[in-house]
């Protein structure tokens, strides 16, 4: 059976919703067809257990566009953020804790028992991130500027079709550049940050600010999450502002939750397509993008239905889309790009379902307390977390991972059955790519590295443990489809962001074939639940077919 729609998305990851809605609301006829039985992909919330519901993968939420909640009314459908007082909390090995709270001159407080010059460059730290987090923010829902059109341009000169086409890319780019450098004091300041940024580690960028281990140790982490890096890896301080980027609790670079957990948001966006007329069939997937003479005309279902559209954006990575085609149906330069993605997943994800809440030797007690309602960062040294890649680096899983531990059933207690609890913990680092053994046989030494790492700290977590769900890369990869289990589709290093994502010359979410764009966090601004990838492509898509300026 043949459909026809204006417009047919692949995946119903958030990006593929938000881009849906964009592209429903401006009135086209649109399919969203997911293979999973649940909308969301990575930003999901599933009843593992009888009473017991567990955000799968991500676990918090602070980098979502205001404007796109806003634009799409999704509180209406039933977007709820829950924030916290709490938005780190840090023990470390000899008893003593550092809490970060959300307000900040509780913070100060609490750093100066490690060191008062530590608890004044915090002020700082938070002044520069609230300043940086914001310039970044004006570029994430626009398409970066393409730079091949800039080197280019002096080819141009003799063809003057070309070069008032290319001037137009200078003029964006210079635009682009003028809205980042905005929020600056000076120019001077603007090339300061972003060569930091590009080049620096999160531990030269947190040396500058702070001395005591303790505090670096606190803010390591965003520097490392879901990436192959480690804390002294050049390029590491731009995955640090890429977590501090954030805005949308209302609060800058803070962390929170969402009622229902993160398929709360893709819920709320799958509401809102529906009720804009867009179709969003679940539980079917795409097994091939149509493709003829360089276009796009639609896709086959695994059902047998082929649904028939002149538009096609992919939520899937990259590579998986071009598997869809045909890779022989691809530019090859193209495909080749493509391969060389950095894609090497790191991550564990393990959720569970609890008795009781874990009793943190640091600030003991079951009860509700400051160390269950932020992030538990288990991770006490910079030297921890290097020494947690170093395993990584030689193909071995960390011996001792890094944790990030979220107690979601504190947040909405309707995700646990009264007295009960869920916990998530996103674990690195473990490598897709084993030197040896493989995944299927290592999930349980695995899954017992983070049980160990997390009781050193609450020695009543492994009894408290009534239910667990363990996703190794590979089973983020077979399940979610994350290629290499990656949870950003591609690593969000420098070298493949802006204009360099996903490939060189195809940062406009166009691809060679005509009508087919990609929508998913391999695309700019990149990963994390920010839903400006399936913005900006809705909106190319809706300037390619002159329907907005
Ligand atoms: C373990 C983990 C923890 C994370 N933690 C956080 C966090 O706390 N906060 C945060 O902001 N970000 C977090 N992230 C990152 C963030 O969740 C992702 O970057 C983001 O959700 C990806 O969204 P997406 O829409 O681009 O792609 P995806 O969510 O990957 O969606 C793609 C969708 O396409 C579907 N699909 C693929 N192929 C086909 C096909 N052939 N036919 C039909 N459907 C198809 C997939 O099933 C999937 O639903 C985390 C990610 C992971 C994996």
């Amino acid at each position: 059976m043949e459909v026809k729609y204006d417009a047919v998305v692949i995946g119903a990851g958030h990006n593929g919703l938000v881009a849906a809605c964009y592209l429903a609301k401006a009135g086209l006829k649109v399919a969203v067809v997911e293979r999973r039985s649940v909308p969301g992909g990575a930003a999901v919330t599933e009843e593992l257990w009888p009473g017991y519901k567990v955000s799968r993968l991500s676990y918090s939420y602070s980098l979502f566009s205001p404007k796109i909640v806003e634009d799409l009314k999704l509180k209406e459908s039933g977007l709820e953020v829950v924030e916290s007082d709490v938005e780190l909390f840090v023990p470390f090995e000899d008893g003593r804790y550092l809490t970060i709270w959300s307000d900040p001159r509780k913070t100060v407080k609490e750093i100066s028992n490690f060191s008062v010059k530590d608890a004044e460059a915090y002020l700082k730290f938070e002044a520069y991130w609230r300043k940086v987090g914001s310039a970044l923010n004006d570029l994430m829902l626009s398409p970066p500027p393409d730079l091949t059109q800039l080197v280019t341009l002096s080819d141009a000169i003799s063809d003057p079709i070309r070069a008032v086409k290319q001037l137009g890319s200078l003029l964006d780019m210079s635009k682009a550049v003028r809205a980042f450098a905005s929020h600056f004091d000076n120019p001077r300041e603007a090339v300061e940050v972003t060569r930091t940024l590009m080049f620096a580690s999160v531990h030269d960028f947190l040396s500058e600010y702070f001395e005591t281990e303790e505090v670096k140790a606190a803010f390591v982490p965003r520097g490392l999450i879901g990436t192959m890096v480690g804390p002294r890896t050049p390029g590491s301080a731009y995955v640090l502002a890429h977590h501090m980027m954030g805005e949308s609790t209302g609060r800058a670079s803070s962390w929170g939750y969402l009622k229902g957990g993160m398929g709360g948001l893709s819920w709320a966006l799958t509401k809102r397509a529906r009720s804009l007329g867009a179709q969003v069939y679940l539980g079917v997937e795409v097994e091939e993008i149509l493709v003829s003479d360089g276009k796009v005309r639609g896709v086959r279902l695994g059902d047998g239905r082929t649904f028939e559209a002149s538009v096609v954006l992919s939520n899937a990575s990259p590579k998986h889309t071009i598997k869809l085609i045909g890779r022989d149906k691809v530019d090859q330069d193209y495909v080749r790009a493509v391969d060389r993605l950095k894609d090497q997943g790191c991550v564990l994800k393990f959720n569970a379902a609890i008795s009781e809440l874990p009793d943190y030797k640091a600030l003991p007690g079951k009860g509700v307390g400051p160390q269950h309602r932020g992030i538990t960062s288990i991770g006490p040294s910079e030297d921890y977390a290097e020494r947690a890649f170093d395993d990584a680096k030689y193909g071995r899983f960390s011996r001792e991972p890094v944790l990030r531990v979220v107690h979601h059933s504190v947040h909405d207690p309707t995700m646990a059955p009264p007295g009960k609890h869920t916990i998530s913990i996103f674990a690195l680092y473990f490598p897709y790519d084993l030197k040896e053994g493989d995944w299927d046989s290592l999930r349980d030494q695995a899954a017992d590295a983070v049980i160990d790492a997390l009781s050193n700290f609450a020695p009543n977590f492994r009894g408290s443990l009534l239910q667990r769900d363990v996703l190794t890369p590979l089973d983020l990869e077979r399940e979610f489809m994350l290629p290499k289990g990656n949870i950003f589709h591609a690593e969000i290093t420098p070298d493949q962001m802006f204009s360099f994502r996903p490939v060189i010359g195809w940062s406009s979410y166009r691809t060679p074939i005509n009508g087919l764009y990609l929508c998913g966090s391999a695309t700019h601004p990149g990963g994390g639940v920010t839903g400006a990838p399936g913005h900006n492509a809705a909106f190319t898509v809706l300037r390619d077919l002159g329907l907005t300026r």
